[in-house]
């Protein structure tokens, strides 16, 4: 099928090769030519702007920042709604706020374009392995006609709800995910503070009911003490942000996540934004 996409970083990237590995035609367009270097040489077509790249595709995929960069990019100056005919699949694979997931949605959904939210888990290796989890909100109708798209990046794709329902389920991963750290974090603090080796204790743990992933790979991060990310902590102080953005419009508290983004702030504001947010485990160790 042919596929438009924007956004080509560490996520965007890998999810373009796969696509072109799986026979589908990918036209891309990036803010910075370079960026977009490594998708044309494995055989992309460049478009000169969102809304060229709109031009004669089915989907267009976006992959960029924040909910600002998928306004820009879908609704801005020669945004891809300038471009898109009727009938055109918009899917995002972005973390953003659910709210503004809807709000693109209805704004599309005035120019007869549909707007899937798609938001991802798995990181780089899943996008890299083409075996992401990814979370749709949007129509059924809209999820069947970008599919084939879809199934050349991810391996689990849930069809959650509605618009901005995938979006809410990526904001509950990263609760868990951030919270599953913390307790990672305090796991090793207990058995060093019993003079206990760290080691073994993940490794049995890894056997029984507190198994997951969280503790198998980041476990395995605070026992090395190597931070390389992974997913940077300024990315996952943004998915907290909206965590707690969206629990705060809806007048409901979640104390254990607020307490992680507390932790994720602290790490970014002393500078280490770019490490893996698994290095709040560091914040953990020092505490009393
Ligand atoms: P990244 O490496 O920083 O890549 C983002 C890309 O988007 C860059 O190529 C950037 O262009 C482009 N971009 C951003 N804002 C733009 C704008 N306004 N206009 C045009 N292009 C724009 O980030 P990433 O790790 O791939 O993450 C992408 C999204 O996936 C984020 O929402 C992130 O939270 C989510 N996510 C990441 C992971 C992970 O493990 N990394 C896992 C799950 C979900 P330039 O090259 O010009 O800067």
């Amino acid at each position: 099928m042919k596929v438009g996409y924007i956004g080509l970083g560490i996520m965007g990237l890998p999810c373009v090769l796969n696509l072109l590995k799986a026979g589908h035609q990918v036209t891309v367009w990036a803010r910075r030519k370079e960026s977009a270097q490594a998708a044309l040489d494995a055989g992309a077509s460049w478009a000169d702007s969102p809304s060229s790249l709109a031009q004669g595709v089915e989907v267009v995929v976006t992959n960029v920042s924040d909910t600002a960069d998928v306004e820009a990019v879908l609704l801005g100056n020669d945004g891809v709604v300038q471009g898109a005919s009727a009938g055109l699949v918009c899917v995002d694979m972005s973390t953003i706020s659910p709210i503004g997931a809807r709000a693109i949605a209805s704004k599309l959904a005035e120019s007869g374009i549909d707007f899937l939210d798609c938001p991802v888990s798995g990181g780089q290796v899943g996008a890299v392995n083409g075996t992401l989890t990814i979370m749709v909100g949007g129509k059924a109708e809209a999820l069947a006609r970008a599919k084939p798209a879809l199934e050349a990046m991810g391996m689990t794709i849930t069809h959650i709800g509605d618009s901005g329902a995938g979006q809410v389920a990526k904001a509950c991963n990263q609760i868990a995910v951030g919270v599953g750290v913390a307790a990672v974090a305090e796991v090793m603090k207990l058995a060093k503070a019993c003079g206990v080796d760290p080691v073994p204790v993940r490794e049995a743990l890894l056997g029984g009911f507190a198994q997951s992933r969280v503790l198998d790979i980041h476990g395995q991060r605070m026992i090395d003490d190597n931070y390389v990310p992974g997913f940077k902590a300024q990315l996952h102080l943004k998915d907290m942000g909206i965590v707690l953005d969206t629990a705060r419009e809806l007048g409901i508290r979640l104390p254990e996540a607020e307490r992680v983004e507390g932790l994720i702030r602290q790490l970014v504001e002393q500078g280490e934004g770019e490490l893996d947010s698994s290095a709040i485990a560091r914040l953990i160790w020092q505490q009393n």
